[in-house]
């Protein structure tokens, strides 16, 4: 069963979200943007309800044809 977490807002459906799980069973939101620019934190305070730098989670390729 997936770890409980609580939902992360915007982040749930942005590219720039990556998950964390730690060894007690749950799961952190990580935003990547924190890495490259300062005036946004590791862990956003969650539900993220606004951001600037949301960018949506790209839909996933098309099948190619057989
Ligand atoms: S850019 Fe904004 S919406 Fe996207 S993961 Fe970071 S804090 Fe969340």
């Amino acid at each position: 069963m997936a770890p409980a977490r609580p939902p992360a807002g915007l982040c749930d459906s942005c590219r720039h979200q990556r998950l964390v799980p730690n060894t007690r069973g749950s799961v952190f939101s990580l935003c990547e943007r924190s890495r490259t620019d300062p005036a946004y934190p590791r862990y956003p305070r969650l539900p993220v309800l606004s951001c600037p730098g949301f960018e949506p989670v790209p839909p996933p390729a098309p099948e190619p044809p057989r």
